[in-house]
């Protein structure tokens, strides 16, 4: 019912007033009625530090949500800064400095040029580091193994990917009249930071490391995918596996470009437990292989990579 961090709150909002009272009765014998009033005065105490630990966890989560915020605007302001310093080669530290930031180029993160070749997968598939994201055979990856840079931060979900998922979304609402919306879709570093401490001080990190990346390593933070919701149906749980919508959902979803990306059964493969609601751009002739005639083949499977924390550190 509550997760440690209140615990903690309120265990340390009693231990005041408790002292407050043990001294008052060790002190010296008092009446009925002065007990009554520290009585009182003890659970006053209690709750004013209740409510302040709250307040301050209230404005931390703030300040939380806001650096975010701030993250889009610095990458959109390095961007133009680039642009304005083409022409002004003496401002070399500026422009050194910006170079890193606004050298992912986010409408080109589904065709990438350049890059180093940095290995083979086990099935002959060539992987390849552009900018720091990890491509193998030109798809982007982010798994337990292939991490992400902080700063890469599109801010959106991508702009082809978003209208393959409302070409999906309006096919699913024609066919079958099932509402439908990307839910969850684009995540920064720091919010995934913040929802992945959040379950492990719930369910500690075991068990968090199955459902739940840690930062630098989400999908979500590459714009390419995202959580279907649907009306009046369980959302991003697993009461959602066996809705019609999420039938459609496994069945359809490729003829638009998508995957299922955590297959059921297959957590060795992909790092994570079945996700029913999770799908990522992959373009229709990656999806088409990769959905198997309704047999779901995992990413990692297909191309013969892994998914596990350390797998690509020295
Ligand atoms: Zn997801």
């Amino acid at each position: 019912m509550f997760d440690k961090i209140t615990l903690i709150y309120i265990a340390i909002s009693a231990i005041i007033p408790i002292l407050y009272l043990i001294r008052f009765v060790t002190y010296k014998t008092k009446k009925k009625k002065q007990y009554v009033r520290a009585l009182a005065i003890s659970f006053l105490m209690f709750f004013i530090l209740l409510f302040l630990g709250f307040a301050f966890k209230l404005v931390y989560e703030n300040t939380l949500n806001k650096d975010d915020k701030k993250d889009n605007k610095t990458t959109t302001t390095e961007v133009t800064t680039t642009k304005e310093n083409t022409t002004k080669v003496t401002e070399t530290t500026t422009t050194k400095k910006t170079t890193k930031a606004s050298s992912y180029n986010y409408d080109k993160i589904l065709t990438p040029t350049g890059g180093e070749v940095i290995g083979k997968t086990s099935k002959g598939y060539e992987i390849k580091n552009v900018d720091g994201i990890y491509y193998i055979d030109g798809y982007l990856v982010a798994n337990k193994t292939y991490d992400l840079p902080e700063t890469y931060n599109p801010g959106s979900l991508n702009a082809t990917v978003k209208a393959a998922a409302d070409k999906m979304f309006a096919a699913a609402k024609s066919e079958k009249g099932y509402n439908m919306w990307a839910q969850s879709g684009f995540r920064s570093y720091n919010t995934q930071k913040s929802i992945y401490n959040n379950y492990v001080n719930r369910d500690g990190k075991a068990a968090a490391d199955r459902y739940s990346a840690r930062p630098g390593y989400s999908e979500h933070q590459t714009g390419l995918a995202f959580d279907v919701c649907a009306t009046n149906k369980p959302c991003i749980t697993n009461g959602f596996d066996n809705t019609d919508e999420a039938k459609w959902l496994s069945e359809n979803a490729y003829k638009y470009g998508f995957i299922l990306r955590y297959v059921k059964g297959k957590e060795n493969e992909t790092g994570y437990m079945y996700e029913s609601w999770h799908f990522r751009y992959v373009g229709t002739e990656l999806a088409e292989k990769l959905y198997n005639n309704g047999d779901w083949i995992s990413m990692e499977t297909y191309f013969g990579f892994t998914s596990e924390y350390g797998a690509n550190k020295a």
